[in-house]
């Protein structure tokens, strides 16, 4: 989040008054220059990796600048994710400077240099274009599906997505060029799409989901005309290939904020373009469940990632779907399925149909399966299989899952304890909790949700504690 502290370090070191929020900003023709002394922008905050790259381009004698992400974040004083070069070398020119450059992209022709991990991704300038030109191309309703027409600066500026990450620092003076006033925006906490709202949405509907991200990433708010046309647009959302809105969904919800940027989708309508079940499941009668449920999973996806510890999309998934699946697995049930195939049958048929939206690779949706599996088991925990459940790899992930649905009011608290204190306990206390457990034949309770306070809206077992 943008402290309001960093906002303020920000305008004194530039040594400006802030703008009030509402006030629109011409794009400026000319950019204005915020020399070294303008701006907080320091050398020691910037990877040698990317430094050396920017020297590199300078000194052959090709315009090197920082742009993007990198110098917006460095300009709030948040530590940069990666840095990200733009420059009026051709690709094949980056190449021949660097030994450990590899060419990528065909939409988008691009540079990677090396260094260990690191990648310093270096894009030429690009220019803007009506799709028939050479090395570009648009659909007819106006989607870029090639952008590889090379220009200078003045025209790369333009194809940038918000004001704030069209913001260059220059290693030539260590300037801060900004055609756009995105100085301003950042200092007013706005994302502001640049040119056209609509025709650029259209351009690449992505940019939607871009919007949501950076808003809440850096607490930010959406500018009212960038905000307008979403509501209209938000569909062509469906164009989009599965696997990208894969790596979105991932930004968005692996990013440290998940459970706002599920909030905010929600709010202007993109989560149905990218997890319809889950929606209907949230429209449903169990909406406040599910609402629940996924509100704990994403405070706890959010909880680990700022504890550093690792996060699988399976898990999310497994939450976001788990609502659509059980009802499916119930359905399989009344048609006289037992419950392990009913289980199987409905991930099955719940994955397929995320899948054709959102392309989860198979090593993560097969994991998801796993976790859901394993939960009427867990429920279970007989005596004799609960210590070989404990062996089994999702095990964590499937007990983690469990404390989950307890947490949103599925009456399965007894279980999910039991787990705890077994697999905290020391080998005597285990015996003795395997003594208590249900024995192995157990006959399954019907069982009902604690929700709904009332006892209105109560419904039917949820199939899989069965
Ligand atoms: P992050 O901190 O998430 O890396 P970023 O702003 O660096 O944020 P990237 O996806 O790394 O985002 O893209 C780098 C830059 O490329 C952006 O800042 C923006 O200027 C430009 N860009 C990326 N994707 C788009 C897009 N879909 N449309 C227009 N410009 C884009
Ligand atoms: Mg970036």
């Amino acid at each position: 989040m943008a402290a309001a502290g960093t906002t303020k370090a920000l305008g004194d070191s530039l040594n400006q008054e802030s703008t009030s929020g509402a006030e629109i900003i011409p794009l400026q023709p000319r950019p204005r220059i915020y020399t070294r002394s303008e701006h907080p922008i320091s050398r020691k905050f910037i990877a040698d990796s990317a430094l050396k790259v920017l020297y590199r381009l300078n000194k052959a004698g090709y315009r090197a600048l920082l742009v993007g992400g990198s110098v917006r974040d460095l300009l709030l004083g948040h530590q940069p994710k990666d840095f990200d070069v733009a420059t009026d070398a051709l690709p094949e020119q980056v190449r021949e400077l660097f030994r450990n450059c590899r060419l990528i992209g065909r939409r988008f022709r691009l540079a990677h240099v090396q260094f260990g991990s690191e990648i310093i991704e270096v894009a030429t300038f690009r220019a803007a274009h009506d799709g028939d030109t050479d090395g570009a191309a648009m659909t007819d309703d106006g989607r870029i599906l090639r952008d590889n027409v090379y220009g200078t600066l003045d025209d790369d500026v333009w194809r940038r997505d918000f004001t704030v990450n069209a913001l260059y620092y220059d290693i030539a003076n260590f300037s801060i060029v900004d055609y756009v006033g995105g100085v301003e925006d950042l200092k007013a906490n706005r994302l502001r799409l640049l040119g056209d709202p609509e025709k650029r949405f259209r351009e690449d509907p992505v940019r939607m989901l871009r919007a949501v991200r950076f808003a809440t990433k850096l607490g930010f708010e959406i500018d009212a005309a960038t905000l307008a046309p979403i509501n209209r647009l938000r569909h062509l959302l469906n164009d989009i290939a599965p696997a990208r809105l894969f790596d979105e969904i991932l930004k968005l919800f692996h990013g440290g904020f998940g459970r706002a940027s599920f909030e905010i989708l929600r709010k202007y309508g993109l989560f149905h373009c990218l997890c319809p079940l889950t929606d209907q499941s949230l429209e449903g009668n169990e909406g406040a469940f599910v609402q629940q449920l996924l509100t704990a999973a994403f405070d706890n996806t959010d909880r680990r990632i700022a504890d550093g510890k690792p996060v699988t999309p399976a898990f999310l998934f497994a939450a976001l779907l788990w609502q659509s699946m059980e009802d499916e697995a119930a359905a399989n049930v009344a048609n006289g399925l037992n419950l392990l195939d009913a289980i199987q049958l409905a991930a099955d048929t719940v994955i397929s149909k995320q899948v054709a939206r959102i392309a989860i690779p198979r090593r993560f949706s097969n994991i998801t399966r796993e976790i859901w599996v394993l939960q009427p088991r867990l429920v279970k925990r007989t005596a004799k299989r609960a210590p070989r459940l404990m062996e089994h790899p999702r095990f964590r992930a499937a007990y983690d899952f469990l404390l989950l649905r307890a947490q949103a009011g599925e009456p399965i608290q007894e279980a999910a304890d039991w787990w705890t204190q077994f697999i905290e306990a020391d080998d005597p206390s285990r015996s003795k909790l395997l003594e208590a457990a249900p024995p192995d034949a157990a006959r399954p309770t019907r069982r009902r949700r604690r929700r709904g306070g009332s006892g209105r809206n109560r419904t039917p077992a949820p199939v899989t504690d069965g």
